[in-house]
């Protein structure tokens, strides 16, 4: 992609009403915009971003055999009633009725959906386990939408059901579920800390909350200071859960059991969190499997949710600095940035235009900025966009065939030959 050809509107100034550092970066790049309070559009370098997070999620569910659909987002207030829910969602509920008067309702969450999914495909424990997910808009009328997507009223959710037989088989479903989100979450060069918590309206047993430690976080969370030395990953489940873990609600220092200076409390952005909630909404919707001794049982089940949209702005609240964004490679809107210091030397040019080209051709995703702009307003609009890697074409390029390699998160300058950072690129280095 070129600038040239590319939507890249960048700004000077946040608005007054973006408080956090994510919210004025995504502002200010251009990458998102407020159609309305809590309700945003995604701008072209926004949405390479958030595409590039939506492919790694959807990698890994397909890799631990998750099934992707897509639910409607619009749903009849009946699947609810039917599961209890309706009268106890409360106003963050988007309830509408349609022309012939029937209650129908924006999706916060899909529960009843996939039940009712479930019930029409699936009729003997032989079908099970299976876990289904998508990706795809939620919304929730949030009494203060802020800081953003981060907290928006529209949003993007990664949502999963598992279907299990019993309880073993559920516990299973969620800890492949637990296992495969931290490895979502390290793919995209992101720490969490997975904390214990309470199962709220969704019900049920067992829940975790994964939360990405930042300050300007909105949930507090809790946990044993040694959890800051064991890679979570090399661990099992029984192994992780020896160790102390608690969101807010669910921290008592009473009954913990560790000593409350060993207690580490920081603030967490919450980015994903999975239930298992066992028979709840298969007994409530009347969804039964034919079993091995040919009685009909209800499905054991577990939900998953990763916030997508909220992704991208917890990753830039723990990847930026005075300049602006810094992304980690894998997430990157483009990995590389050409930027000629003088669009008009026309050596400069052709030697930039030949350098990208090759590449793309080596399939490496790059931005050349072939804008008429002083040098010093392209390097300072590639900074904020957070490209990694800029490939600076001045007066050394074409005198001397360097070409200038800066890494945006080190500041690293480094002279290269034109093959050489066609070598280093193109071999996905
Ligand atoms: P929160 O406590 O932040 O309000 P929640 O517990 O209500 O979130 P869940 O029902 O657990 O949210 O939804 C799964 C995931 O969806 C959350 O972990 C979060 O990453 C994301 N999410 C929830 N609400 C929003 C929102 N209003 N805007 C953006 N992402 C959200
Ligand atoms: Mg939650």
């Amino acid at each position: 992609m070129k600038t040239s050809q590319f939507f890249l509107h960048t700004f000077r100034e946040s608005p007054a009403d973006a408080q956090i550092i994510s919210h004025q970066l995504m502002i200010r790049s251009g990458m998102i915009y407020p159609t309305y309070s809590g309700i945003y559009s995604w701008m072209p370098l926004g949405l390479r971003v958030f595409s590039k997070i939506e492919a790694i999620i959807a990698a890994e569910q397909d890799k631990i055999g998750c099934n992707r659909i897509l639910m409607p987002t619009i749903q009849p207030a009946s699947l609810w009633i039917e599961s209890g829910r309706y009268d106890c969602y409360g106003k963050e509920m988007l309830r509408f009725k349609d022309r012939h008067e029937r209650d129908m309702l924006y999706g916060p969450t899909h529960e009843e959906v996939i039940t009712d999914i479930a019930r029409y495909f699936i009729k003997s424990y032989k079908q099970l386990p299976v876990i289904f997910y998508q990706i795809s808009s939620k919304f929730r009328d949030e009494i203060r939408p802020r800081f953003g997507v981060m907290r928006g009223r529209e949003f993007c959710m990664k949502d999963g059901y598992s279907f299990d037989i019993d309880q073993e088989g559920a516990q299973n479903s969620y800890k492949k579920i637990f296992f495969s989100y931290l490895r979502t979450f390290k793919t995209m060069g992101l720490t969490v800390i997975p904390v214990r918590a309470n199962t709220g309206a969704i019900g049920g047993n067992l829940s975790h909350e994964f939360h990405v430690v930042a300050q300007t976080g909105e949930s507090e969370i809790f946990y044993d200071a040694a959890y800051d030395s064991v890679d979570p990953a090399a661990l099992t489940f029984e192994e992780l859960e020896q160790i102390y873990t608690a969101a807010d609600e669910r921290h008592d220092p009473a009954t913990c059991g560790v000593p409350a200076e060993r207690i580490v409390k920081s603030m967490g952005i919450e980015v994903g969190h999975i239930f298992y909630f066992g028979t709840k909404y298969s007994k409530s919707m009347n969804f039964s499997v034919i079993g091995k001794d040919g009685a009909p049982f209800p499905p054991e089940m577990g939900s998953y949710g990763i916030g997508v949209s909220r992704l991208v702005a917890a990753i830039i609240e723990a990847n930026n600095d005075k300049d602006g964004i810094i992304w980690p490679d894998a997430v990157a809107p483009f990995k590389i940035a050409i930027i000629t210091t003088n669009q008009q030397d026309t050596r400069g040019a052709a030697l930039a235009e030949s350098l990208y080209s090759k590449l793309l051709a080596a399939n490496v995703d790059v931005l050349l900025d072939d804008r008429n702009e002083r040098a010093g307003v392209k390097f300072s609009d590639i900074d904020l966009i957070g490209i990694p890697y800029q490939i600076i074409i001045g007066t050394k390029a074409v005198e001397y065939g360097q070409f200038e390699l800066k890494i945006r998160r080190t500041n690293i300058r480094q002279d290269l030959s034109f093959d050489e950072v066609l070598n280093k690129f193109s071999a996905g280095g």
